[in-house]
Order: structure tokens, then sequence, then C-alpha cells
């Protein structure tokens, strides 16, 4: 069984292109890094990779992270500026028994030893955002943390290895030096292929409260489905944060089984995903008020979601 899954419609042009890959035989990594990259380098993605969205500084800084779920290793950069596809970094740090999650500078230049292309990652429509966000703070207008997004690909193979791939900008605005779950292992991304992977996006800080993906993936080992694994996190954690008198958050999760099954929830009205198990990649939506799965996504289910 193949079977690759991809948050948000943003994934889906690189999910369809590395299912056909999956299909003639190439590695789960290597999926996962083309179906990332492919977002990466598309500005009009304004949450990834260039012309990702700036921090209150008006830099863009990246985090991105890949794991290999037979080897149980993970690469990841964070605060990372001006590296063209962080999830190759990420890629290529993954494996190295030490020094397997680099920051800022030492990422930057881990990206230019390994002979990485590099860019200002910065676009004039990137630029003009940050200018409006900064004219509006002054007008206390200032609308941050809005329109966040990651992409998480997860992906197995014919062999059975499974791996996941995450990369984003982070928040818009955000504190110089924030970072979020996307780079976290447990958090942002986990994936272990005897029991299967998991990816969130969604608040970081929230995220990473609940350790999402180590925990959606601790319950495909302990017997249940990727949509069960995914739904009970997320329950669980929105119920730990009700007893705190807070509010669910905006939170998604994707996961992904060894047996190529895959599952989503969210904690917003509707979450896209693309995913393909069988012949073919399509575009999918789970729903936060339908607790029972998924389903294929109908013209008018995208036209009002990334
Ligand atoms: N999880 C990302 C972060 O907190 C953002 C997102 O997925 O929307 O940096």
């Amino acid at each position: 069984m193949r079977a690759i899954i991809g948050t948000w419609k943003m994934s889906f042009d690189g999910v369809q292109e590395t299912f056909g890959m999956l299909k003639t035989g190439a590695p789960a990594g290597e999926a996962v890094v083309r179906a990332v990259s492919r977002v990466e380098d598309e500005p009009a993605f304004h949450s990834v990779g260039y012309g990702g969205l700036p921090g209150k500084d008006g830099r863009v800084t990246l985090d991105a992270a890949f794991m290999d779920g037979r080897a149980l290793r993970m690469g990841g950069v964070m605060s990372a500026e001006n590296i063209r596809n962080p999830i190759q970094a990420a890629y290529r740090l993954c494996g190295r028994k030490t020094n397997c999650l680099l920051a800022g500078r030492g990422a930057e230049e881990f990206a230019l030893q390994e002979g990485l292309a590099m860019r200002d990652m910065r676009t004039p429509e990137s630029v003009k955002r940050w200018r409006e966000a900064v004219a509006a703070q002054a007008e206390k207008e200032l609308e941050a943390y809005r329109g966040h997004d990651t992409v998480c690909v997860l992906a197995l193979d014919e062999s059975g290895n499974m791996a996941a791939g995450t990369s984003t900008s982070g928040l818009f605005m955000k504190e110089p030096g924030r970072v979020g779950d996307t780079p976290i292992i447990g958090s942002g991304f986990y994936c272990d292929a005897r029991f299967g992977a998991a990816a969130a996006t969604g608040l970081g800080e929230d995220i990473m409260r609940g350790c999402l993906s180590y925990e959606t993936v601790a319950r495909m080992r302990n017997g249940e489905s990727p949509q069960q694994a995914c739904q009970h996190a997320l329950d669980a954690l929105a119920e730990r944060k009700r007893e705190l008198g807070e509010d669910a958050g905006s939170i998604s999760l994707i996961a992904l089984s060894p047996r190529g099954e895959f599952g989503a929830a969210t904690t917003l009205p509707v979450f896209p995903f693309a995913a393909g198990n069988e012949e073919t990649a399509a575009l999918y939506i789970v729903e936060t008020r339908d607790k029972t799965g998924f389903r294929r996504a109908e013209p008018e289910d995208l036209a009002a979601v990334d």
C-alpha cells in the first residue's frame, strides 16, 4: 500500500504529483520532501516558504522538520532566514546522531555548506502585508496571528516506510525568535513506521501543550484508527482547555496508518486536506460538527477555505 496526505488545499498539487512518484516506487522521504518543496516555492501560499508571513520586525523566518519513521530520526530548522527550501535542510539533518535540529544562523550556515539554494524569502506582497499590519497596529487595528497555516505531509511507501515533513513561516507578526510546534518533534509531527504518522497545523503554542502529534501516534499504537486517533487527541486537548476556562483554539490534525488509512480532525468549522491511498489523490474536508469523519470535498466546500 502506498499513501500520502497533506494539509490544506495548498498541498494538493504536490500530493497528486508525489502520489504518482510513490506508485512508481519512490521512497516516502523523497515524496514528502518534493511535496513540501512545491508549497515552499509558491509565493501565492503566503504562510510557507518564499513569500511567507513576516514577523514584527519584517523578517521572514522559517521553521521546518522531517522525520523518517523506520529510523525514528528527525531533522529540523527553526527561525531560519533565506533558505529557499527549509524542508531540504531538515531532510539532510535527519540521520545525524547529534546536532539534528538547528536554529537561526546555524541552520543557515548548514544550508550553505550543503550547497542548498539561498534566497531572500520576502516578496513585494509579503513586504506590503507587513507594512499594512504595522500601519494598522499604529491605529490599534492589528489582526496579527491570523491566516497562518503550515504545510504538513505524511507518506507511506511500498517498502512500508513512512515519513513526515512540515514547513511554515509561523505566525504573522510573531515576535523575533518565536518558534511554534512545526519543528518540534511530538508536537508538530511524529512518525513511527510501526504505528503511523501524524502532523498538526494551527496555533503552535496550543498544539505544543498537548504534544498532539505524538499523542495521535500513541493512540494508533493502542489500536485506534487514524480518524479516531486524530479526533480523540484533539477532543482531549480541547476538553482539558475547557477545564482551564479556555476555548479550543484553532488546531487541525492529520494522520496516516501503516496500512494506508488516513484521518483528520479540526476545531475549525471546515479543514481541507489532500490525500491519496488507492488509485487517485483528491481533496477532502473534515468538519468540526461532524465527528464521524471526513468526506470528498465539493467545490462549494472549498470556496471559502485555504
Ligand atoms: N503551527 C504553526 C505555528 O504555530 C502555524 C500554523 O500551522 O498555522 O507556527
